[in-house]
Order: C-alpha cells, then structure tokens, then sequence
C-alpha cells in the first residue's frame, strides 16, 4: 500500500508537473499576443467578474475597479466591480490578459 510519505512526494510531482505545464502554456500564449507601446489593453465588460487579479499583477497601476449596478433588480449582491484599463498608464505589458481567468482583456491597437 501507498504510504502518506510516498502519496506526498507524487502529489508534490504532481503539482511540479503542471506548473511546468501551465508556465510552457502561458509562455507560448503570450508570444502570440500582440503588445508594447503601441497597443493598449482593453476590458469585454459582460466577461468581467471583477475578482482582482489584473490589478494584482500590473505593476503600472492602469486598471481600477468601478462599481457596476447588476442587471436584475431580483439579484441583491452587495458589490458588483468591473476593471477599466487607464489607457495613459498602459504600457502594453499584456501581463493583465494572461491573468484574467475569463478571458475578459485584450490588447487593442492604441
Ligand atoms: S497591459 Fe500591462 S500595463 Fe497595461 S493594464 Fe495590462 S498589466 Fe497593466
Ligand atoms: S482579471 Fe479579468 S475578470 Fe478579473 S477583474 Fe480583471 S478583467 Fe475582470
């Protein structure tokens, strides 16, 4: 039988195994991304579910949150945020598309 020491050190391998994987794929998408300074990213508000993550990772401070009033009155939800990208401190570093988990940004032309 699989020991506990044994099941950790494949879990370990594992989670080595697709972190590679997932660096390979990021590393390889954002090649095909077109950026730099003349492209600007750009936000597809309905994809946008406001958790943060482009906000984390732009080291320019271009994206902020803004409140969104939700669609149906019948959803009360306390907080609905949506980012919008501050075009003038975009320095077209796509670090923001490979971050958003739905997809929601693309790099447009300035
Ligand atoms: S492309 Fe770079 S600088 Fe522009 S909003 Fe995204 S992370 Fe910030
Ligand atoms: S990472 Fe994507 S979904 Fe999340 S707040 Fe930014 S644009 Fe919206």
């Amino acid at each position: 039988m699989t020991s506990t020491e044994e099941l950790a050190k494949l879990r370990a391998q594992e989670a080595e195994r697709i972190a590679i994987m997932l660096a390979r794929t990021k590393g390889e998408r954002r090649e095909k991304l077109k950026g730099g300074e003349g492209t600007v990213a750009w936000v597809t508000e309905n994809l946008c579910i406001g958790c943060d993550q482009c906000l984390i990772v732009c080291d320019d401070d271009a994206i902020e949150l803004y409140h969104k009033e939700m669609a149906s009155p019948l959803l009360n939800v306390p907080s609905n945020s949506k980012a919008r990208i501050l075009r003038d401190a975009c320095t077209g570093c796509r670090l923001c598309v490979l971050a958003c988990p739905t997809d929601a940004i693309d790099m447009i032309d300035r």
